[in-house]
């Protein structure tokens, strides 16, 4: 396969990059803020609520609730074409934050919103790095 034939591979900076080195662990994680105590997803420097730096990694349990989702049946690009159709969904997880992937391992027309999904790990061809994705909660 060429580069253009393959899905995009995530590029982490320093902000990110402890969140793709877990996912490579199997493990699903996200930042809280020890001076608020709220949850922020994706990973930033600063809190998004009250400006701290004083931020912490925490693991995920890996479940949560469809919040909204579209079903996409257009391929944005030739790596897509064979998957469609498919789901693009926000997760509401359950560690209070706001995630947006695939869902995966469904007929896309049985996705509903408040579904319970749970976080599983795509591996994609070309590339060592894991996507957080989800599946239905079973
Ligand atoms: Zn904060």
């Amino acid at each position: 396969m060429t580069q253009a034939e393959l899905k995009p591979i995530p590029v982490p900076d320093s902000d990110s990059k402890p969140y793709w080195e877990a996912a490579n662990r199997g493990v699903f994680s996200f930042q809280r803020c020890r001076d608020c105590g709220r949850a922020q997803f994706y990973s930033r420097s600063l809190c998004s609520h009250c400006q701290s730096k004083n931020l912490n990694w925490e693991s995920s349990k890996g479940t949560g609730k469809v919040a909204s989702f579209s079903v996409v049946y257009r391929a944005p690009t030739a790596p897509f074409a064979g998957d469609v159709p498919y789901v693009v969904a926000l997760i509401d997880m359950d560690e209070g934050f706001r995630f947006m992937c695939n869902v995966l391992n469904c007929d896309p027309a049985s996705v509903t919103i408040g579904m319970p999904v749970r976080v599983l790990f795509e591996e994609r061809a070309g590339s060592p790095q894991k996507i957080p994705q989800v599946e239905p909660l079973k």
